[in-house]
């Protein structure tokens, strides 16, 4: 109190003007002085292209954790300030993730949810089974398997970061380009590469590649579990046994959260073969600019192994 009064006292002609001066500048100065937006997202593979659209100005949060079931996750209260903190939230939808649709509710963040961002690509979950005792008539969440989707993404995202820092919409829009750029090569290197395995039927154990086998042309035969990640039940197991004899099904992949026991279970008395485990949403994969396309030719390569093995 004292310093504030011998402030006022010492200096008044300084702090008019001073006064004044902001009254002039401060309202232009603004837009400057905001700063890199702290981004929260959902899973690996958001978070990745969110990253190559930071590039050096910051790095988005990842709530997904290693090993977590991007269906079904706790999260930490840690976490929970990090969601209210945010400036932007980026994230697929509650389709995906229900875990962060209930904790977004009370975030002040703007929030872009890719799922239903305008131009994004969307099919019903694939189940070449038809079985009735299931409901798949809901609209499939894994949408980033469909590298088209990602391209669009890249500059819905970089929009969201100039809105926010508009200094530097320059750097943003740059970055979505030259991860536009590299999207396209690696789509093109995955196509040639799954190319030959076109007409091999497969089945996997989570409902998560009807946008991959889409767009690269493969042959899915269905899941053993549905997209929610429920462990199938005796039924279940008996029908697709006999789809594997019936279709000829090459291979049947575990998936990288899932104890593998079941798909070798499910291969007794069949033909089929038992591929890698498949990680869809990159659970073990490190997070940042490169886990996109680590993802996707790591689904490749585990595909290729088993099918032209
Ligand atoms: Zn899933």
């Amino acid at each position: 109190m004292l310093y504030y009064h011998i402030y006022i006292a010492g200096v008044p002609r300084l702090k008019e003007q001073s006064m004044r001066l902001c009254a002039a500048l401060c309202l232009i100065a603004l837009p400057a002085a905001a700063e890199v937006p702290t981004v929260v997202t959902d899973i690996v593979p958001v978070q990745s292209l969110v990253a190559q659209v930071m590039g050096d100005l910051g790095q988005p949060v990842l709530l997904l954790e290693r090993g977590a079931d991007e269906h079904d996750f706790q999260l930490r209260p840690s976490q929970m300030q990090a969601i209210a903190d945010a400036d932007l939230i980026v994230w697929i939808g509650p389709q995906l993730t229900p875990w962060l649709d209930r904790a977004r509710a009370s975030s002040r963040a703007v929030q872009l949810g890719l799922l239903e961002a305008p131009g994004t690509q969307v099919q019903p979950y694939s189940d070449a089974s038809g079985h009735a005792d299931h409901d798949h008539s809901g609209i499939d969440p894994h949408v980033w398997l469909n590298p088209d989707n990602a391209a669009r993404w890249l500059p819905l995202i970089a929009d969201q970061l100039s809105a926010a820092d508009p200094a530097n919409a320059g750097a943003y829009a740059a970055n979505a380009a030259a991860a536009a750029t590299q999207l396209t090569a690696l789509d093109r290197d995955i196509a040639a590469a799954l190319a030959p395995a076109a007409n091999e039927p497969f089945v996997t154990y989570h409902n998560a590649y009807g946008y991959f086998a889409a767009h690269y042309g493969l042959t899915f035969a269905g899941s053993l579990a549905d997209g929610e990640a429920a462990d199938p039940g005796a039924a279940h197991l008996t029908e697709l046994r006999e789809q594997l004899r019936a279709q000829n099904v090459r291979c049947v992949f575990p998936e990288a959260q899932h104890d593998p026991a079941l798909a070798a279970q499910l291969l007794d008395g069949t033909s089929s073969r038992l591929g890698g485990a498949l990680d869809p949403v990159g659970s073990t994969l490190d997070p940042g600019p490169q886990a996109y396309g680590a993802l996707m030719h790591g689904l490749a390569d585990v595909v290729m192994a088993c099918l032209r093995g």
